[in-house]
């Protein structure tokens, strides 16, 4: 090995050294981050939920998702309703493929226990970009049978009834 790069990869030691002193410094004692929820095992870092590979010795700490799975506290409710039961069985199909993707980008995405009713189905969800991408994948897939109402804390969409359509016939 020559002499300049010796010294260079001694100079990198120092800078490395210093640089994890300074991390250490400033990570106060207790601090939940970085941290590993202990229901679902997201971790994060710096704020962002991540499915990484847990580093050991994380503290464990309950996520905003399970904490609202927890507390059944939803960030938005999509609910569906109007002529919906014979769709039913697609749409389920659908809002689970969309929690699939939906969640594999982004733990904070999930869907809470979805509530059957007798006219209606709700749909609460732990984020509000979930419930984006279910009503959007939704009206793709049935753009002119639905009505949707938009609200601050919930979206509503109505199947409306279907009629025979004389072309059909024809
Ligand atoms: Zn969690």
């Amino acid at each position: 090995m020559s002499m300049p790069d010796r010294s260079r990869l001694l100079a990198y030691a120092r800078a490395r050294r210093a640089a994890l002193h300074w991390v250490d410094r400033y990570q106060p004692k207790g601090a939940m981050y970085p941290a590993v929820c202990r229901s679902c095992g997201a971790t994060e870092w710096q704020g962002h939920w991540r499915w990484d590979e847990v580093p050991p010795g994380l503290p464990p700490v309950l996520c905003p998702a399970c904490e609202r799975i927890r507390d059944g506290a939803a960030a938005h409710r999509v609910v569906l309703t109007g002529a919906l039961p014979p769709h039913w069985p697609a749409v389920r199909e659908l809002i689970a493929q969309v929690e699939r993707a939906e969640v594999q980008a982004d733990p904070l995405q999930r869907v809470l226990r979805i509530d059957i009713g007798d006219d209606r189905v709700e749909v609460p969800t732990t984020g509000l970009r979930i419930a984006r991408q279910l009503v959007a994948a939704i009206l793709r897939r049935w753009r002119h049978g639905l009505r949707v109402q938009f609200d601050e804390e919930r979206t509503t969409i109505e199947w409306l009834p279907q009629r025979a359509s004389p072309a059909a016939r024809g």
